[in-house]
């Protein structure tokens, strides 16, 4: 079994560290802070440091901790890449959210109240301990590397098309990352112009710091027992031809068939109960048609969803139940380009 190194937070360098091991595969813990049964909260780190300098990919899974398409994803990405054959690094953090990932939970029991760690950027070095945890992320592993593709995914609840998301805002590093998005090879590319610090979103801050970035979302327990291993292989060839777009790796970029480029909307419930999607995945829908019926307890009908304009169905809450005001399906509209 591979030795697993151990760091301190106090004293931590990314690039130090990829300085240290260059030519070498390395699995590592980062410590932050210990916990009140004695275990450390910790980062897993998996490097792969070239024999050369370069660009440095930074990957992130599990950032929800039931998103767990993401971690096998960079798994196999550091699995299969060697330092020979790379210029600058590839780190991998298979579960950023690594007490949520173990609780099977989009969030760790870690704090006082649930906190989402993706709507905590930047985070708070008082806050608590998940908004230290965004705060460190971003001041010691973001602003560090030369680019960022953070994986999500459908979790417990959710199914979603694969769909990965840029900033689209024009400017330079908005271009590098469709560049980057395009290179994912996904069936969807949601172009993002709604950019709002207050939102608390990474792949925003990533972005307001001058860092390429892309979100790649695909999978959920909806679909594991047929798809588990064709979306770790998406991924995978996603961050691959991501590391080639960087020259991470000399070899040509991959071209996919340009995605279907979509913006994004979500639609939500009024009341909660049982909810019955009507559409499924890529199905284009009209105005005022059905997406989902909602009945009591007693199987009346409380709610229809009624899509609010024409377009196509990228994600919908798969649970048998809604909540009151919750999210129920995720609907896309064309961009014309
Ligand atoms: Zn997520």
């Amino acid at each position: 079994m591979e030795k697993i190194l151990q760091l301190s937070a106090a004293d931590f360098s990314l690039k130090k560290l990829i300085e240290e091991n260059r030519g070498n595969k390395r699995q590592l813990e980062l410590n932050l802070v210990r916990k009140a049964n004695g275990e450390w909260m910790k980062i897993p780190i998996l490097l792969v440091s070239g024999t050369e300098p370069g660009n440095i990919l930074l990957a992130d899974g599990c950032c929800h901790g039931d998103e767990y398409e993401g971690t096998e994803g960079i798994i196999e990405t550091w699995r299969n890449l060697g330092p020979e054959s790379i210029k600058g690094a590839f780190v991998g953090i298979p579960a950023l959210n690594l007490d949520a990932y173990g609780s099977m939970n989009r969030y760790s029991g870690n704090d006082f109240v649930p906190v989402d760690l993706n709507r905590a950027f930047p985070g708070n070095e008082q806050g608590y301990v998940t908004d230290y945890l965004a705060n460190y992320y971003l001041e010691h592993f973001i602003k560090e590397a030369s680019a960022v593709v953070t994986l999500h995914g459908g979790g417990n609840t959710l199914f979603l098309s694969p769909v990965v998301c840029f900033p689209d805002t024009g400017t330079e590093v908005s271009r590098k990352a469709k560049e980057m998005a395009e290179a994912f090879g996904f069936d969807f590319l949601w172009h993002d112009e709604d950019i709002d610090p207050a939102f608390g979103l990474m792949d925003q801050h990533a972005y307001l710091n001058g860092i390429p970035v892309v979100t790649a979302e695909i999978g959920g327990q909806c679909i594991r027992h047929r798809e588990r291993e064709e979306c770790i292989q998406r991924i995978q060839r996603g961050i691959l031809n991501v590391i080639k777009v960087l020259e991470i790796l000399g070899d040509p970029v991959q071209s996919f068939e340009q995605p279907c480029s979509v913006h994004l909307k979500y639609i939500y419930s009024t009341h909660g109960g049982i909810h019955k999607p009507q559409k499924r995945d890529k199905e284009r829908v009209k105005k005022g048609e059905t997406l989902s019926i909602i009945t009591d307890v007693f199987g009346n009908e409380v709610e229809r969803i009624k899509a609010p304009y024409d377009g196509i169905v990228v994600g919908y809450l798969v649970y048998s139940i809604v909540n009151p005001k919750s999210w129920v399906y995720l609907m896309g509209t064309e961009v014309k380009k």
